[in-house]
């Protein structure tokens, strides 16, 4: 930690311009104490690592909010720097005990305060989401950034989603996600989240070094790029149809499964399925699960030309993931994206007021390759859910 108290009360912030034999100086002069637990801190001077205080015991504090690496430090104190330059009233690791928090930041402390937490350690789930809700209780809005070495990017358009950083999903008409690396000094800001499976999330990886990266451009509504999703996504789905199996066991992968037992092999399932849509990452399974089970769901069971009312209940019935950040209705939202792509593709039509007739059973491509050009004709109408101002048409 950056911070200290004397025992007279004063704070000792190591980000201000200390020298280091100012540092000695007071160190021979004062008690340093925790602003935490009180508990005795002492200065560590290291060459490598940037000057901190370290608890003198193990306390309850220390095992709390430490241990920090020098990469988190690094990145606090570039991040304090910055937040400064943009502008912004910043305070570092501000003990606020009336919900025992103490963010790396706390922005405009008197006035609308943003704490800042920089994580770049893992933390389990629910530490995250207490943490978050009890900044809410507070009237503390709280913005987490992830530590750049956290992201798991594996392609130029594609990363992995750990549920924790799912927490973490900040939203401004599409999902996105911060990180900042120290050494890059540098924000990543992938956006917009667009999950085909949890290994492979769609996303633009944008660049913003701290020298030009503005406030208004790390939190501007993100936007996608048509054509850049149009080739990741179909490339993905022909890649999946050219090497999927089948779970061995129906237990495995219900869903799946009752495909296997309609005799269709999985490189033909109906083109109708596993589509990317706006707010897709409402969904914790995979498109192609919960697309499919969506379907079965409402209109598997029913002949063509019968109505369904879509019930708050048959909206809602796919597993959810948690994402704190965004409207309850997302899920809502999401499944009539879903529901608005097959009418478009013909499969359903809607006759007003939540109800909707089945005009048709999905379409089972005779052959892969009937079913890699149905993908490349179809995707567009999944494409143009996009809302007009967040989409550009130029590759990214
Ligand atoms: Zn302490």
């Amino acid at each position: 930690m950056f911070t200290a108290h004397t025992a007279g009360g004063k704070r000792v912030n190591l980000l201000d311009a200390w020298s280091r034999p100012q540092l000695l100086q007071l160190q021979e002069r004062e008690k340093l104490l925790c602003p935490v637990c009180g508990g005795e801190v002492r200065l560590r001077l290291g060459e490598q690592k940037r000057f901190h205080f370290a608890h003198k015991r193990e306390t309850f504090c220390s095992t709390y909010f430490e241990p920090e690496s020098a990469y988190h430090r690094h990145g606090k104190q570039l991040l304090y720097l910055w937040f400064q330059e943009q502008g912004l009233q910043a305070e570092v690791e501000v003990y606020l005990p009336s919900i025992r928090q103490r963010p790396d930041l706390l922005l405009n402390p008197h006035d609308n305060p943003i704490a800042i937490e920089y994580q770049c350690a893992t933390i389990s789930n629910e530490q995250l989401l207490k943490r978050t809700r009890s900044y809410w209780h507070a009237g503390i809005r709280v913005l987490w950034i992830l530590g750049g070495s956290q992201m798991k990017r594996h392609a130029a358009h594609w990363m992995r989603l750990s549920s924790l950083h799912t927490l973490c999903t900040q939203f401004s008409g599409l999902p996105y996600l911060l990180y900042f690396c120290p050494e890059a000094r540098a924000f990543f800001k992938c956006a917009p989240l667009i999950p085909f499976s949890t290994a492979a999330v769609f996303c633009h990886q944008l660049l913003s070094p701290l020298k030009e990266a503005s406030l208004q451009e790390l939190f501007a509504p993100p936007v996608v790029s048509l054509p850049s999703l149009r080739q990741e996504w179909s490339r993905k789905k022909k890649q999946y149809r050219a090497n999927a199996l089948y779970p061995y066991r129906k237990s495995k992968d219900r869903i799946l499964y009752s495909l296997y037992e309609q005799g269709i092999p999985l490189s033909c399932f109906p083109p109708e399925i596993c589509v990317p849509l706006p707010s897709g990452l409402a969904f914790r399974e995979p498109a192609i699960l919960w697309q499919y089970r969506f379907w079965q769901t409402a209109f598997g069971a029913e002949e063509e030309g019968a109505c369904v009312r879509m019930t708050e209940r048959l909206l809602s019935r796919q597993p959810a993931r948690a994402l704190p950040y965004l409207p309850s209705s997302y899920r809502q939202q999401a499944a009539h994206e879903y529901l608005q792509f097959l009418c478009l593709t013909g499969a359903i039509s809607g006759e007003g007021e939540g109800v909707y007739r089945k005009q048709r059973s999905l379409f089972v491509p005779a052959t892969e390759e009937e079913a890699n050009a149905c993908d490349e004709k179809w995707i567009h109408h999944a494409l143009s859910l996009f809302p007009a101002e967040q989409i550009v048409t130029s590759r990214s």
